[in-house]
This record gives C-alpha cells, structure tokens and sequence, in this order.
C-alpha cells in the first residue's frame, strides 16, 4: 500500500468507486471517466507502480486480473461480442496512475490501431 496512491486509497475505501468486483488480491472498478458504454478498472491490491514491476513472487497476480476480467465481461454480458483489455505502461503508454490497472473496455466497436 502506498499512502498517496489513489488507487490504494481506493482499495482502503478512504475514497469512493463504483466497485463491480473484489477478492483478496483484486479490485475492480468503474472508470471515473469511461471511455466505453462499459470501462472498468481492475486492479491489484498490491501496490506495483507498473505491470513491469511485478516480481517473480507476485507475478501470478496478473493472472487473477485476467481472470477477474473475464468474470466482468461475462457479468457485464461482453463475452461472446468481444471487448478489449488494455494495461499502459510508463508515461510514452499512456499511464496517469502509478499502480498497475487493466482497462476492460466494452459495450462499442473498438478502433486498432489506438491513438
Ligand atoms: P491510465 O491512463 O493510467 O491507464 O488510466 C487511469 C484511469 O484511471 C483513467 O481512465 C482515469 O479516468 C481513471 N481514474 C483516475 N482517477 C480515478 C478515480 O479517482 N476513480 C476512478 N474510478 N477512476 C479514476
Ligand atoms: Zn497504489
């Protein structure tokens, strides 16, 4: 946990979020400003400034977010007419928030390449 993080802050329930799903290691939430009908943040609840972050002890986390993800996309009736996952890295990557976040982005057609 990092005190001035927001996502941690988030996590802490210290700030509000419109939250769609929770375990011990994940949290998801719906994005302040979505971007898609449907744009839910899912995030760890470990502290990692970046996805390149994660070490070989706690790299399998990654694999609840997707796991998490496709859970949300089946809830959110996504599954079967596609979505898109998306996780910036670093400034150039279009990162704003210092602790590692999946985008799940649904609910329209989704343009390739992104901007
Ligand atoms: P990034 O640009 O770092 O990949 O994505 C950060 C995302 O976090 C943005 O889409 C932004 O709208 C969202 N965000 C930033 N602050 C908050 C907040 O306080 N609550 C919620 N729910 N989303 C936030
Ligand atoms: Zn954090």
């Amino acid at each position: 946990m990092a005190d001035d993080c927001i996502f941690c802050k988030i996590i802490r329930k210290e700030i509000p979020a419109n939250i769609a799903y929770e375990d011990d290691d994940v949290l998801a939430f719906h994005d302040i400003h979505p971007a898609a009908p449907v744009h839910l943040l899912i995030i760890p609840k470990v502290h990692v400034q970046k996805v390149g972050d994660f070490s070989d002890e706690n790299s399998h986390i990654i694999s609840k977010l997707v796991s998490a993800s496709k859970h949300l996309a089946q809830g959110q009736g996504l599954y079967d007419e596609g979505y898109r996952l998306v996780i910036n890295s670093g400034d150039n990557g279009g990162q704003t928030v210092y602790h590692v976040h999946m985008h799940l982005l649904g609910g329209r057609v989704m343009r390739w390449p992104p901007g």
